[in-house]
């Protein structure tokens, strides 16, 4: 039976329910994280944390659980699902239940989730195709919001249109990420990734991916990627938490490069399945 964590109490999965007034479920007003464990272990948990420490204050929403108490409650999720393995742990905090009303007001009692859920567990070593579309999304994607519509949309008519796993974005001609992802591209023998800004997510596997890469010598420049740099790319990867860093062999149904996993990412995933084991 699969135990989940909400608001301070390890409960089984079925009885765990929140109100129908809760603002989470009423205006998508809340937050959420997504936290890989690789052989048991919590993967960058500081940088989760302080990821949704932004995202919170992002909302103007003031949660009373520092790292040490987030450490002992998922340390305890695991626990008790005997998670030895890999895994995620995804976390929804919500401004709580309160009667229904665009404004809010402070004092109200957030809603705190946990639960286990199992990796994704696609194998993306053959590549993964992706569709190339407009960005619909808010202004504000730095913020790790629970309003994954448009995210939803754009993933199902990546899936319904030629069966791909992703949609690339992009914004007045830049790419900004993928739906649930963040984009690489090789170009001329260097990898470049668009900068932090409101318009894409800081995703944590990125910012790893960006320092492995500055690590081993080879530059990782944080530049605007124009749609047709990302048209003329070798290679295009994609990066998450859940999915690593997968390339991307097919983009409208057009090859990338030879339409292979292209060499840079095979370097680059060597590198960060090492520093997986070894964290
Ligand atoms: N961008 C978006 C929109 C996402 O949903 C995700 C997955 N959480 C990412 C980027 C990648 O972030 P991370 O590497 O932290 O999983």
């Amino acid at each position: 039976m699969s135990t989940v964590y909400l608001n301070g109490r390890f409960i089984p999965l079925e009885q765990a329910t929140v109100s129908v007034l809760d603002r989470g479920f009423n205006f998508a007003d809340g937050v959420y994280e997504i936290i890989p464990v690789f052989l048991g272990k919590l993967f960058r948990l500081p940088e989760h944390l302080k990821r949704l420490d932004n995202s919170l204050s992002g909302i103007s929403l003031s949660l009373d659980y520092d790292g040490r108490k987030w450490r002992s409650v998922l340390d305890e999720l695991l626990n008790l699902n005997r998670v030895s393995g890999d895994s995620t742990v995804y976390i929804q905090v919500t401004r709580g239940a309160a009667e229904r009303n665009h404004f809010y007001q402070s004092g109200y009692t957030p809603t705190v989730f946990a639960m286990c859920k199992p990796l994704s567990g696609l194998d993306v070593s053959m590549g993964i195709s992706a569709i190339l579309h407009e960005d619909i999304r808010w202004e504000y994607c730095n913020i790790k919001s629970v309003a994954l519509l448009p995210n939803v949309l754009l993933k199902q008519y990546a899936r319904d249109k030629d069966g791909s796993h992703e949609a690339i974005l992009s914004r007045d001609g830049y790419v900004t990420e993928g739906a649930s992802s963040n984009v690489f591209i090789v170009l001329d023998n260097t990898v470049r990734t668009p900068p932090k800004s409101n318009r894409l997510l800081p995703g944590i596997t990125r910012d790893l991916v960006v320092e492995l890469i500055g690590k081993s010598g080879g530059p990782c420049l944080e530049v605007p990627v124009a749609e047709k740099e990302l048209l003329q790319a070798d290679e295009i990867w994609i990066t998450s938490s859940t999915l690593g860093i997968a390339p991307v062999v097919r983009l409208d149904g057009r090859p990338v490069g030879d339409g292979k996993p292209g060499p840079v990412w095979r370097d680059t995933n060597d590198r960060y399945q090492a520093f997986k084991t070894n964290n």
